[in-house]
């Protein structure tokens, strides 16, 4: 079983898209051992897309981030980084294949609806920034 870092971003809340993306998990026997509603904060944005800080578009991407609620989860599952991964497609909307959940309903490069960890290495980091162990429902 792997554990991996799932973001409902503020346009899969906003575009009230939360349930729809939340049951292709559960179609796909996903388990989702940990979920909240939060705001992101400048200082968690920064600290979960620290490979992007040095980047000219991150000040948009902080601004799209912090400016409504996500919903965090950890989701747990055999490969599920790789599973998660080809879930949610290609980062850009109009490049995402079909099927995928980026490419069914974005038609965007940042307002893609789902964060998944791209490694081992990242779930781990990215796990310990939004959850502490104890909310970990295994
Ligand atoms: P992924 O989320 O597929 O791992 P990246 O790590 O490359 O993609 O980028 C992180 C997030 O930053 C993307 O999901 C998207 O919301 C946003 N993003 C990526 N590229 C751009 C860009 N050129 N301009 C604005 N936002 C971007
Ligand atoms: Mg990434």
């Amino acid at each position: 079983m792997q554990r991996t870092l799932v973001l409902l971003k503020p346009d899969c809340v906003r575009r009230r898209l939360m349930g729809r993306v939340i049951a292709r998990l559960e179609d796909k026997d996903l388990n989702i051992v940990a979920m909240k509603l939060m705001r992101v904060t400048p200082e968690l944005a920064k600290r979960h897309y620290v490979e992007h800080v040095q980047k000219a578009w991150y000040p948009e991407l902080e601004a799209f981030i912090t400016g409504a609620p996500i919903v965090a989860m950890v989701v747990s599952g055999p490969e599920a980084i790789q599973v998660l991964r080809s879930m949610a497609g290609a980062t850009n909307g109009l490049k995402a294949n079909p099927g995928t959940i980026r490419g069914d309903f974005s038609a965007s490069q940042q307002m893609n609806l789902v964060h998944a960890s791209d490694s081992p290495e990242s779930a781990q980091r990215e796990i310990a920034i939004f959850f502490g162990e104890e909310e970990i429902c295994e």
